[in-house]
């Protein structure tokens, strides 16, 4: 198993300058752009330059709420500066090599190649209501090996820098400004485990509050979680109230272990005292995570099960019904049997609610796609 790696990865102690200058050293880095400073390293930036350090404010504007394409549109800055900027800090080229639309338009994937080669998946969902979500990849790949999982299914390959992962973002944000609408919840529930790379989630997180910026409210920002103990523990010491989501999937170690190799080394009562130490904290609702999987976690018994587990617990459950994975013979359970296991949970007084999967038809569980694209390439 390759989740020890990161494991203990400082969250947010800022980048010393240094770490943000151009890298040619590292060649499995991405090269540092601009996405990837915060706003002080960008007046940090400028100032070593020689330049005052306002332009850090007119270029974070442009590029967070104005939401321009790359330098050479920042018209509020002379030539001479948005050149240097086109050479020496350049947004990274995120372009999807395919997209794919379902539910009418209404939810859209793109397969972003990045600069290695490595392609990563992102997913809008527009809702009537006029919410729009973009769920986001946080790795290219994934090393914790779930076994109903195509991103588990397909390995690891590397963590997405903060400019990667704003990237995404921004792409769908652009993309949205073109009919009218603002992005209005980012969800971590890619590619990849958010919190095995949380030094460049947590600065992606802050780059988008930056009031100068985006200035995207963390209460709209969920990090979805197969449960790595230490990081939730200090996921609850960040100031930021982002949403935490917890893969469950199973009400037992055996059960869990089986289907989750990362429960061997965090078992269910680690992980709830640990969920319990950050509801109690923060005084946040927790979500957990539960895809619904035919003759395995599905009965009655299993809703029982996790109904005792999670009584008074201040969570929510969300229940998926398993996606197929091409390849995979593990299958959703029936209509009923859904519904039947959601009225057993709520019995038990737990909120719970099935959640629809959106883009089932264009293979949407997460890393479908760069599967896909791997076969035809
Ligand atoms: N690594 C993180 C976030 C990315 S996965 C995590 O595991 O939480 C986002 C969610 O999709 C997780 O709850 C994950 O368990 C779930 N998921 C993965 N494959 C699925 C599938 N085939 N069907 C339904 N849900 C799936
Ligand atoms: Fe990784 Fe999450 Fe998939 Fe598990 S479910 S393999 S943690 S992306």
């Amino acid at each position: 198993m390759g989740y020890n790696r990161c494991m203990n990865a400082e969250i947010i102690s800022p980048p010393a300058l240094a770490t943000v200058r151009p890298l040619t050293a590292r060649v499995q880095k991405p090269p540092v752009g601009l996405l990837d400073l915060n706003l002080s390293e960008l007046r940090e930036w400028f100032r070593e330059r020689g330049h005052p350090e306002y332009r850090a404010t007119q270029v974070w504007k442009a590029v967070y709420r104005d939401l321009v394409a790359g330098p050479e549109h920042i018209t509020t800055l002379p030539k001479t500066l948005r050149e240097l900027l086109a050479e020496q800090l350049p947004m990274p080229r995120l372009k999807p090599i395919r997209t794919w639309d379902a539910d009418g338009g209404e939810t859209r994937k793109a397969l972003f190649q990045l600069h290695d080669g490595k392609a990563v998946e992102s997913v809008l969902m527009r809702y009537e209501d006029g919410r729009a979500t973009v769920c986001v990849s946080s790795q290219a790949g994934c090393a914790m090996g779930c076994v109903f999982c195509a991103t588990g299914l397909g390995g690891f390959d590397r963590n997405l820098s903060t400019g990667e992962i704003l990237g995404q973002i921004l792409y769908f944000a652009r993309e949205l400004k073109t009919t009218g609408r603002k992005l209005t919840n980012i969800v971590y529930m890619g590619m990849g485990e958010p919190l095995a790379n949380p030094r460049a989630v947590w600065r992606s997180i802050e780059s988008l509050h930056e009031p100068q910026g985006m200035d995207f409210s963390p209460r709209r920002i969920t990090v979805s979680t197969v449960g790595l103990v230490p990081q939730i523990r200090k996921f609850a010491e960040h100031e930021l109230p982002v949403n935490l989501a917890i893969s469950l999937h199973a009400p037992d170690d055996e059960l869990r272990s089986r289907l989750m190799p990362v429960n061997d080394r965090w078992p269910i009562s680690e992980l709830i005292e640990a969920v319990r130490e950050h509801t109690e904290r923060s005084g946040r609702r927790v979500s957990f995570e539960y895809a619904l999987i035919a003759d395995s976690n599905s009965s009655v018994e299993h809703a029982r099960a996790l109904g005792r587990l999670l009584h008074g617990m201040l969570c929510h459950v969300n229940l998926i019904p398993l996606n197929n994975v091409p390849g995979s013979p593990l299958k959703p359970p029936t209509a009923e049997e859904i519904r039947a296991f959601r009225d057993e949970v709520a019995r038990a007084g737990v909120p719970c609610t099935v959640r629809l999967e959106r883009g089932a038809d264009i293979l949407a569980a997460c890393g479908q796609l760069r599967i896909e694209h791997t076969k035809a390439s």
